[in-house]
């Protein structure tokens, strides 16, 4: 089948982005392919594409459990068999996933690198007829990127096993140093790199050196229309802006990775739908998500690596249309960055004793607990141990990492639901309180073993049944819990953590001090590509960002604060448009070179404020220059 009816087939697109078939037809051919597309860009396809072209499985190897939840669901929902295998699932469920692989006409299998190297997966991959090894966020196999995950290093050691089968690496973001560290962990027979420019033409950034943030934030929300996110670091925060706008009446609400699944989903979708117009987050909002038309991304903190900030930013214009990346800035940001680094990395010392009170709190002996799963409330936790919960935070992230822990959403946990009182008690009940009747005399028609036993029940079902809201399910459950007519034991929402190896002792935790130590100085470095990103005043900021992600040779952006600045450098509004003035008639009537307009021209000014007022005309697509230098006028 031909890559373009695939294409429409099963995603009902017409055509491919730019890019996107190179890469397609590389890894077809069987070459090892490296492929560095900016965040929305569609990197997905890049494999699932081929994956459907070919025969087989494809592997897909990822670290964020969430979106692999959202692929295996999204390809299944076009009628591909996708299959994933979670942190949370029992060994006989990963058994028979992994069969399946063998046996069944699996096309897509999503893990994590540490479930790739597993003895159950090692012992079962050469039986399966693996057409395309496809490596999702390569750049964490390199431990100068900025999210170094160690268990990615062993993804080679499977290539052995099936050596006729490509590798697809695909990430967003990677300096040329990482670039070339990705093909070489991951055993490229080649070097094989296709790379859009990280270039946004529609994208202007912009600094501001605030003071007031919240003002200067209320002014971009009323100045620009549209949809808009604004990252802050604290999640406290994120509630206490929103409601702020909100009384200033922009429409905003906050969102960030302690809400509980459902509240998330409820504000992801009113944004996407535009109910809400700007979304005040953590960085825990847009992974996976997909709004072209986000026309600001605002910052109220320093983000901890241009790589980060390129990711959040780049969430803005994916249409095509002009869109703003404002980072609003002052003094202290550089401190309190500096000691968010710090935090960031505990000793080991501080991490190993995590990991032992967690070992401990779970009640697991060494040597026992290799894939189990805990629910996990890191305030109770640091509480009871007394440590800063932001160290056990900062430590987990460590442990998960390094492939010792994994840590999710709530598992699928579901509600349950015992009566309380005997029948005779229950129908004096509902006779005294003739409003709760119908909605249990639906129970009872619905559910057998209610008086005798937890059952398990769905509140979206009982809805449905019902044409209660959700939420209004859950409300009569939780009135008739108080008046201890039933027991409602809610969907367990905390976060769980599994332990992916067996409980070590501390001591035998594998933290190498120097690898430790030169992460550090890496995430230092970055922290300061950032503070210089944000202290210039002479660099445009588009290029600082294509000059860090190794591209050169790009034209300043003429948009963003650095460049407005320097364009108007030298040249008051009534000069401007003397020039203006001047040369639009000229460009109109006939054809002008630079050159042959300068000289045409009488020079009311000295000539280098007229270039300037020219150059920024050009730059701000007013005058166009084509390929022969005549210019033109829009
Ligand atoms: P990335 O992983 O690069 O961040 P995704 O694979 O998640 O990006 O794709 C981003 C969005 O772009 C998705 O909604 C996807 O459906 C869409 N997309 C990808 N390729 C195309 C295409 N050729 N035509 C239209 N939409 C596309
Ligand atoms: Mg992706």
């Amino acid at each position: 089948m031909n890559l373009q009816a695939i294409l429409l087939k099963y995603w009902g697109f017409s055509s491919f982005r730019p890019l996107q078939e190179d890469i397609i037809r590389s890894v077809i051919e069987g070459n090892d392919t490296l492929a560095l597309l900016p965040t929305g860009g569609g990197k997905s396809l890049c494999y699932q594409v081929p994956g459907m072209a070919k025969d087989g499985l494809c592997i897909v190897v990822t670290p964020l459990i969430a979106l692999m939840k959202d692929q295996v669901q999204a390809l299944k929902l076009k009628g591909i068999n996708a299959v994933g295998i979670y942190h949370g699932m029992s060994k006989v469920e990963i058994d028979n996933a992994i069969d399946n692989c063998v046996y069944g006409n699996v096309r897509f299998l999503y893990l994590s690198p540490e479930r790739l190297v597993t003895d159950m997966m090692r012992s079962r991959l050469t039986k399966m007829n693996v057409s395309l090894l496809a490596v999702d966020e390569a750049h964490c196999i390199s431990q100068w990127g900025y999210d170094f995950r160690p268990p990615y290093l062993r993804i080679a050691e499977i290539r052995e096993l099936i050596p006729n089968t490509p590798v697809m690496a695909l990430t967003a973001t990677a300096t040329t140093q990482v670039v070339e560290d990705i093909q070489e962990k991951l055993d490229f027979k080649d070097a094989n790199v296709f790379q859009k420019s990280f270039e946004r033409k529609n994208l202007a950034y912009m600094v501001f050196r605030e003071e007031d943030k919240l003002n200067k934030l209320l002014k971009i929300c009323r100045k620009q229309n549209g949809t808009g996110v604004v990252y802050v670091r604290n999640r406290r925060r994120t509630r206490e802006i929103a409601e702020w706008l909100k009384q200033q009446k922009v429409g905003a609400d906050f969102y960030h990775a302690g809400l509980s699944a459902l509240e998330r989903d409820a504000k992801q979708d009113a944004w996407m739908k535009e109910r809400t117009r700007v979304i005040v987050s953590t960085n825990a909002f847009g992974m996976g998500i997909d709004k072209p038309n986000v026309r600001f991304v605002v910052h109220m903190d320093l983000p901890d690596s241009p790589e980060a900030y390129f990711q959040e930013a780049g969430r803005g214009g994916r249409d095509g249309n002009k869109a703003f990346a404002i980072l609003l800035f002052n003094e202290t940001d550089t401190d309190s960055l500096k000691q968010f680094l710090e935090r960031s990395y505990p000793s080991i010392k501080d991490i190993k004793k995590v990991y032992n009170c967690l070992g401990n709190s779970f009640q697991l002996a060494i040597g026992s607990g290799k894939d189990q799963s805990f629910s996990f409330d890191v305030f109770d936790f640091a509480r009871k141990y007394n440590f800063d919960p932001f160290l056990v935070f900062a430590a987990i992230g460590f442990l998960e990492k390094e492939g010792y822990l994994g840590s999710s959403d709530a598992l699928a946990n579901p509600s349950r639901l015992m009566i309380m009182v005997s029948n005779e008690e229950l129908y004096r009940f509902q006779v005294a309180n003739p409003r709760y009747n119908p909605f249990i005399k639906m129970l009872l028609r619905s559910f057998t073993g209610l008086f005798t036993e937890f059952t398990k029940i769905r509140e979206d079902d009982i809805a449905r049944r019902t044409g209660m809201s959700r939420n209004a399910v859950r409300k009569t459950f939780q009135e008739l819990h108080k008046m201890n007519i039933l027991h409602y034991k809610e969907q367990n929402e905390k976060p769980v953590i599994t332990f992916l190896e067996e409980r070590l002792a501390a001591s035998d935790l594998r933290i190498s001090k120097e690898v430790y130590r030169e992460r550090k100085v890496f995430a230092r470095k970055r922290m300061e590509a950032m503070i210089d990103y944000v202290s210039s005043e002479t660099k445009c900021r588009s290029l600082f960002l294509l000059a860090y992600f190794g591209e050169k040779g790009k034209k300043r952006c003429g948009q963003c604060d650095v460049c407005l600045e320097r364009n108007q450098a030298g040249v008051s509004a009534y000069e401007f448009n003397r020039v203006v003035k001047a040369i639009k008639p000229l460009i109109l009537s006939e054809k002008h070179t630079l050159e042959t307009l300068m000289n045409a021209m009488d020079l009311m000014l000295p000539e280098e404020k007229i270039l300037n007022v020219i150059r920024y005309l050009i730059d701000n697509g007013k005058i166009s220059e084509n390929d022969d230098g005549v210019l033109s006028w829009k």
